[in-house]
Parts: C-alpha cells; sequence; structure tokens
C-alpha cells in the first residue's frame, strides 16, 4: 500500500511515540526509518533520566521496548530513505528513491547526527580512530589513551563510558566551565581516569594508517600541544537531519524545523517532533512528548478535512 493517512519520517523515540499515539487513534499509519529504529538513543550506552525505569536501561534496551509496543499497536514499519517532499497540495507525497507514499499528514522525526568540526584529519581518519560512538568503538581502545572533544552531555556521559575501557580520556573543551549536567559533571571530576584540558581546541587528528595524536590549541594564549591518543571521539554537538526537506518548511537559523506549539510546521498538515525541532532541550522525554501532541494534532487535522 502506498496511501496512508500519516507517515513519520524517521523511527527514534519520537517517531515510534508518534506511531503509538496515531495508531491508538485508528490512523492507518507508515513509519519510515533509514536504519534500525532507534535513532541516537541506540548508541547511548545507558539511560538514566527516563521516569519508570529507576535503575536506568541501555539506550537500544528502551528502543526495543518502544517498537514492541508500537508493534503492538500495528504500526506498520519501512526501511527506507527520504529523498524529498512534495506538499504542493493537500495531498503530502513522501518521495523515496524507487516509489513514493502519499498521506494526508506527515510527521517529520528525523533526529539528529553529530556534527564535524571540520579539521585536518577528521574526514581522512574517521573509522580509523575517529569515531562518534564510544558504545561501538569503546573496546578498540582498551588500555589506550584516547581524545574525546566536547564539553556537553554527550561528551562527558560517553567519555565516563570510556573509562570502562581506555586508560585515560583527555576531555578537551574549548571553555573552562563544562555545558553538561550538574550529576555528570560531579561523576567527570572524581574519575581519575578523565583528565580535563580547558580552553582549547582541536586543530588537527594526526597519524599514519590510524590516529596518533591529536593537536589542540589553547584559545586563550595560543599554545599548540599534543596530545597521544589512539582514539579521537567527537561529541561537539548535532546538526538536524533535514537533507530531504522541501523549503516550504521553515527552518531557524541552525537548521532546525520551526513549530507552534501543537508541533505544526509552516505547512498545514505537516508536524515535526523531537530533536530535529528547534527545541529548547533534546531528551528522550522531551521528544516523547513532543511526539504524543504531533500525532495528536495530525489525528485532528486529518478529522478536520
Ligand atoms: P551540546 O549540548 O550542544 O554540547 C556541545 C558541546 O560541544 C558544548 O560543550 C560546546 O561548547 C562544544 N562545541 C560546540 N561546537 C564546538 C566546536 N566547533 N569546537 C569545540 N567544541 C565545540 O551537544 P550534546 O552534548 O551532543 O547534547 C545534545 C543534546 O542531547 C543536549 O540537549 C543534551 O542535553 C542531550 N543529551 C542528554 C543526555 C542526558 O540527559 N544524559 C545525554 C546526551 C545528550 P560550549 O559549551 O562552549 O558551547
Amino acid at each position: 500500500m502506498n496511501n496512508y493517512d500519516l507517515v513519520i519520517i524517521g523511527g527514534g523515540p519520537a517517531g515510534l511515540t508518534a506511531g503509538i499515539y496515531a495508531k491508538r487513534a485508528g490512523l492507518s499509519t507508515l513509519m519510515l526509518e533509514k536504519a534500525a529504529p532507534g535513532g541516537q538513543i541506540m548508541v547511548t550506552d545507558w539511560i538514566e533520566n527516563y521516569p519508570g525505569f529507576p535503575e536506568g536501561l541501555a539506550g537500544y534496551e528502551l528502543t526495543m521496548k518502544m517498537e514492541e509496543q508500537a508493534k503492538k499497536f500495528g504500526l506498520e514499519i519501512r526501511s527506507a530513505s527520504v529523498e524529498s517532499l512534495n506538499l504542493d497540495g493537500e495531498e503530502k507525497e513522501v518521495i523515496l528513491s524507487k516509489d513514493s507514499i502519499k498521506a494526508k499528514s506527515v510527521i517529520i522525526a528525523s533526529g539528529c547526527s553529530p556534527r564535524k568540526i571540520g579539521i585536518p584529519g577528521e574526514t581522512e581518519f574517521f573509522g580509523k580512530g575517529i569515531s562518534t560512538c564510544a558504545t561501538c568503538d569503546a573496546m578498540f581502545f582498551k588500555g589506550r589513551d584516547v581524545v574525546a572533544i566536547g564539553g556537553g552531555d554527550t561528551a562527558v556521559q560517553e567519555s565516563l563510558f570510556l573509562t570502562k575501557f581506555v586508560n585515560k580520556v583527555y576531555l578537551v573543551h574549548r571553555r573552562d566551565k563544562l555545558r553538561a549536567t550538574k550529576i555528570l559533571q560531579e561523576r567527570a571530576f572524581t574519575n581519575d581516569k578523565i583528565e580535563f584540558v580547558w580552553d582549547s581546541v582541536p586543530v588537527e587528528i594526526c597519524g599514519e594508517s590510524s590516529v596518533k595524536s591529536v593537536k589542540i590549541k589553547n584559545v586563550k594564549n595560543g599554545n599548540i600541544r599534543e596530545l597521544d591518543a589512539a582514539g579521537c571521539f567527537i561529541w561537539i554537538g548535532t546538526t538536524p537531519n533535514t537533507e530531504f526537506l522541501d523549503s516550504k518548511i521553515v527552518v531557524d537559523q541552525g537548521g532546525f524545523i520551526i513549530t507552534n506549539n501543537q508541533m505544526e510546521t509552516s505547512v498545514k498538515g505537516v508536524f515535526a517532533a523531537g530533536d530535529v525541532r528547534n527545541t529548547p532541550l533534546r531528551q528522550v522525554s522531551t521528544a516523547v512528548g513532543d511526539a504524543a501532541i504531533a500525532a495528536t494534532y495530525a489525528d485532528k487535522y486529518i478529522e478536520s478535512l
């Protein structure tokens, strides 16, 4: 079938939640996901701030539970990459590589991807010592020294995870204060495998067949220092996955989709939820909240047609 009430683009926590709400509202719904469902939480080793799981749980485990719940209500999931959107008429068209899907309404929940720094060596050594996923790659650096870049929740939480495997993490941050939440900061400050390198930015990632060192510059005095490291983890924030977007959908300066408080975008019948939206907080709990609102108002919109 290529005709639905609702198409959801993206299968992270927002997409899966929208699917649960849409199916319970009786909408014929298709969720499109280019890889496996889960989005960024699939590479999050441990989630302990999502209510209902007092011990915390692994990102993949939470995904599996959400997917199971969505499928229980009959959500159809298809593995496909969206190429573009045709939003000219009342009927929306989601264009894939080989065919297209028509729907009365669309929810964009395509999430974000790790941001790149843009320094020499970054592209060359990606997958050869450079990574954005500690859960996937930490074991390759067992007993070695690694560099982690960033000062947000991701950099600090994932550096803590790295310390279970590596000898030492140099946590390089461009300021002298972390952005990460206090509880993560406290854990990092008391972890003797983490050495903080303040007021510094990476300027080059060096190596031969794989990473051997990272050159960093102190932003206050301009001094260059070379840190010997077998790996470099880059966690400097995210960019929205919106390469398929139609120009009719208004985005902010960072490319995040602007919505009203009903999660409606600038195009009637098109909604956005989760990390891809210009939200003040990117968490699993905010993504699922967005998605519940988006699916509820998508249902109301469809009913109004
Ligand atoms: P983020 O909060 O945007 O932090 C990015 C960090 O990278 C900041 O410390 C920033 O420095 C630094 N940075 C940005 N551009 C840089 C550059 N060009 N060179 C060097 N450093 C640079 O991103 P995130 O940590 O990936 O988190 C994204 C969202 O997911 C956040 O909303 C976060 O709360 C959420 N998240 C939550 C959890 C959790 O709840 N446990 C875990 C992971 C992620 P400045 O501080 O100077 O700006």
